[in-house]
């Protein structure tokens, strides 16, 4: 693999730019109204979602054949450079977080029912789901301790559990249920199962949209609690096979850190632009700002950063493109990037002063929003140590570790 392998081709480079000026024409001059959150703002994201389905930038997350208009990973992962320069691209273009990873796992593991109930009406935005696994009282950083219980009576599941951070659950049509089924496996990675859940069903129970930094809480915005009270839900909801949950969880949440790398870089970018036209515009002591050294060090750091996060996010869709879950390379990025992310939004903010922490700029909602990257789908910490025990099982076996 070579640099110019990740390169995009013509062909990208004219969809991405549509994808860019679909953004700047309709997203961005939105965004203070989107960010209300009411109901004239959900209208707003019906009217967007329909022209970006007119335009044909709905749903690039998926191959055609699942409703979508994906080419690759790759692709995917240019577009949505440019669609996560606004939080709310994502839920315009159809590939918001948690849909996509759902939509991903249905389309990889539903049988042909499930796809036809579940994954059609995800994919074509008539509905939006929830994936329900981390619990108050257990770590989520550890899920093999899991304590929602899936019982089997006749052909039904019976499950009770206490769930919290379910993002999007507040309206959603049904969730995916992370629940253990065999508590007795040996292997705990072999204990829980995925299971679908209509949200209608009798005993699931929105506590409350768990009010959530940089999250106003509102349908997609919750982070919600849920309890489960003998749901009953037929044994064909079963996603995959019983003893799947982790294993099917490690095909979502891969792919799925790798979407939010992606978003992040626009994120990154869109900061970093704000911050050099600042930079260039605002004076003090007689001079730009842009003419400080500190100020430079900033626009350089951010830039080498950036640049960075970039590449690594290209080579890890590069890798899974080719079959390769790349676990370590998305551990690696998850964790570098959620920093960087946070990083630049914070020296954009500081150069803007207190204008930065106003909404006259979208910095102070950005940087708000950016503090859960280093947490969510798994905290750094735990990326750190999926990264540094692989180095180190390789040193072990004698073969010093390197990035193919
Ligand atoms: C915005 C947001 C959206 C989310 N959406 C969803 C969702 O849709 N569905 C869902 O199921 N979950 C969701 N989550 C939950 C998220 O995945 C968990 O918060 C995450 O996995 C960490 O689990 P925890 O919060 O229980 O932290 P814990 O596991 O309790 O860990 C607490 C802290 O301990 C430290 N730590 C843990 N293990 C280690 C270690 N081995 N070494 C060193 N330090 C360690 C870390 O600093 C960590 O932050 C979301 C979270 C956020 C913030």
């Amino acid at each position: 693999m070579t640099i110019a392998d990740l390169r995009p081709t013509d062909e990208v480079l004219e969809l991405r730019a549509r994808y860019r000026a679909f953004l700047d024409e309709h997203v961005v001059p939105n965004e203070p109204a989107l960010f209300l959150e009411d109901d004239e703002a959900d209208a707003l994201v019906e009217r967007l979602r329909g022209l970006a389905k007119e335009e044909g930038l709905w749903a690039p997350h998926l191959p055609p054949e699942a409703g979508g208009s994906s080419g690759s990973f790759l692709v995917y992962a240019h577009l949505n450079e440019e669609i996560g320069r606004s939080i709310w691209g994502q839920l315009v273009f159809g590939c918001q977080a948690p849909d996509a990873g759902n939509g991903e796992i249905l389309w990889l593991f539903g049988t042909d029912e499930q796809k036809e109930r579940w994954l059609r009406p995800l994919v074509g935005g008539e509905v939006r789901s929830f994936f329900s696994m981390t619990e108050p009282e257990a770590p989520g950083s550890d899920p093999t301790t899991l304590r929602t219980r899936a019982v089997r009576d006749g052909d039904q599941w019976v499950i009770d559990g206490h769930k919290w951070f379910s993002s999007g659950a507040e309206g959603a049509a049904f969730g995916i249920v992370m629940a253990v089924t065999d508590p007795d496996a040996d292997d705990p990675h072999r204990r829980a199962t995925q299971i679908l859940v209509p949200a209608d069903t009798p005993g699931v129970e929105i506590v409350r949209a768990v009010p959530t930094m940089g999250h106003r809480g509102r349908g997609w915005t919750t982070h919600c609690e849920v309890r489960y009270t003998g749901v009953r839900v037929p044994i064909e909801n079963t996603l995959g096979e019983v003893g799947d949950g982790f294993r099917i969880a490690q095909k979502r949440l891969g792919p799925g850190r790798i979407h939010h790398v992606m978003r992040w870089l626009g994120q990154m970018q869109r900061a970093f632009e704000l911050m050099c036209s600042y930079a260039l515009e605002r004076e003090s002591f007689g001079s730009p700002l842009a003419d400080k050294q500190t100020i430079q060090n900033w626009i350089a750091d951010s830039a080498a950063e950036i640049q960075a996060c970039r590449l690594m996010t290209l080579d890890a869709a590069h890798k899974i493109d080719g079959g390769d879950e790349a676990r370590v390379e998305v551990s690696l990025i998850k964790f570098y990037a959620a920093r960087v992310l946070h990083e630049v939004i914070d020296r954009a903010v500081q150069t803007h002063g207190a204008r930065g922490l106003t909404d006259e700029t979208p910095l102070a909602g950005m940087l708000a929003m950016a503090r859960g990257a280093r947490i969510y789908d798994g905290p750094d910490e735990v990326h750190r140590m999926v990264v540094a025990r692989r180095i180190l099982k390789s040193f072990a076996a004698g073969e010093p570790w390197r990035f193919d």
